[in-house]
């Protein structure tokens, strides 16, 4: 018989878990911190991020009013070492100012209450989109809010799981329709995926080694070996 889609999401979990441990995700002192990672860490690997992170906070502590009164110039310098820092300094300013003017800096206000309304007020920030926004739910606001990367979707299409033309929306979907929504549950399957795809799941994938292997579309199919 074949699986359940809720049945192969909770054994690719499992598995994953059992192979890698849990991770406890996301590196960060507090969740102002997780917001200006989310943002920073667009378009960036996270050794840059955090490359960014430690100037800022050697600099300051890092709170919306204090990102919000350092002068843009020196907060450019300061995240440099992540990229597009023009970009990234007017938005982490412009999310500091909404934090500051809409909840009077109390991010847990602002992550509170309706899932969908906060997530679509984070999305009304600029240059917050739909992975950085469920990121900041996540792993700022322990809102359960499942995070879709471009290794959820490289894995999951490797499985079997998607054709890979999904959108965001529809890869966020399954996950949220099949499984429980538990913020300590998204939090552990993303970051597990992360490294699932980091050490085996690469663009060029090492199957031979892989804890998915039994059970990979791909591998069945003569893709990969
Ligand atoms: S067996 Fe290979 S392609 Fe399949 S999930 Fe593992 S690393 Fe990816």
């Amino acid at each position: 018989m074949e699986k359940s889609l809720a049945d192969s999401l909770n054994d690719i979990f499992n598995r994953l878990l059992e192979h890698f441990g849990e991770l406890h995700w996301w590196p960060a002192d507090s969740p102002f911190e997780v917001v200006v990672g989310a943002i920073l860490t667009q378009n960036t690997n996270w050794r840059n991020v955090e490359m960014a992170i430690a100037a800022l906070k050697e600099e300051m502590s890092l709170t919306a009013r204090n990102l919000l009164g350092i002068e843009r110039q020196r907060l450019e310098t300061l995240i440099r070492p992540a990229g597009f820092f023009r970009q990234k300094a007017e938005r982490l300013q412009l999310f500091a100012a909404h934090l500051m003017t809409c909840h009077a800096g109390d991010l847990s206000a602002m992550l509170a209450g309706s899932l969908s309304e906060a997530r679509e007020e984070l999305l009304q920030c600029k240059g917050v989109g739909p992975e950085t926004a469920d990121s900041i739910l996540l792993y700022a606001g322990g809102r359960p809010s499942f995070v879709v990367d471009a290794y959820t979707r490289r894995l999951l299409s490797r499985l079997g799981l998607l054709n890979g033309r999904e959108s965001y929306g529809q890869i966020r979907e399954l996950f949220m329709t099949h499984l429980p929504h538990n913020s300590d549950l998204f939090n552990e399957y993303h970051a597990l995926i992360v490294e699932q795809c980091k050490q085996y799941c690469r663009v060029k994938p090492l199957c031979s080694e892989c804890p998915l292997q039994t059970d990979c579309v791909a591998v069945r199919s003569g893709n990969f070996s």
